[in-house]
């Protein structure tokens, strides 16, 4: 059972409307049971305007789940007991989600809905373990 960290920002939301299927995903995930975190990259919104925001697109999460970029990967690790191992990142900017994901030591899955490109995959000196379209078409976790 993978523990999961998942990006908002062009993985779940564009803008404020949901990116298709990122609704059934963050499902699935809560059904199996997976620890999940879901952050930002923008430090200034609150859990609760984080939750207001995913609940008008259509995903309902508790606020114990929502978590800012700064703090989110050392606070899940720590609350799992400090393994980085089995744990997912899925995020959609190369340069933050990605590279952070790695340096932490996590498997790590982009998503092209959203900032990054396959050119810029290609254009980076690291790769992401896994790429998929969407949070729709994951289906390593
Ligand atoms: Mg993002």
């Amino acid at each position: 059972m993978k523990n999961v960290i998942c990006d908002i920002d062009g993985v779940l939301l564009d803008g404020n409307q949901l990116i298709e299927g990122s609704d059934a995903f963050i499902n699935r995930l809560l059904e199996q049971g997976n620890p999940l975190v879901v952050l930002t990259n923008y430090p200034s919104q609150t859990a609760g305007d984080l939750r207001n925001r995913l609940g008008a697109a259509g995903i309902d999460l508790p606020e114990s789940y929502f978590y800012t970029s700064a703090m989110a990967t050392a606070a899940f690790l720590k609350k799992q007991g400090g393994h980085s191992e089995n744990t997912v990142i899925v995020g959609d900017n190369l340069h933050t989600d990605i590279l952070a994901g790695i340096q932490a030591g996590l498997e790590t899955v982009l998503v092209l809905s959203g900032f990054s490109s396959e050119e810029d995959v290609e254009r980076a000196a690291f790769r992401p373990t896994h790429i998929f379209p969407n949070a729709a078409a994951i289906n390593v976790v």
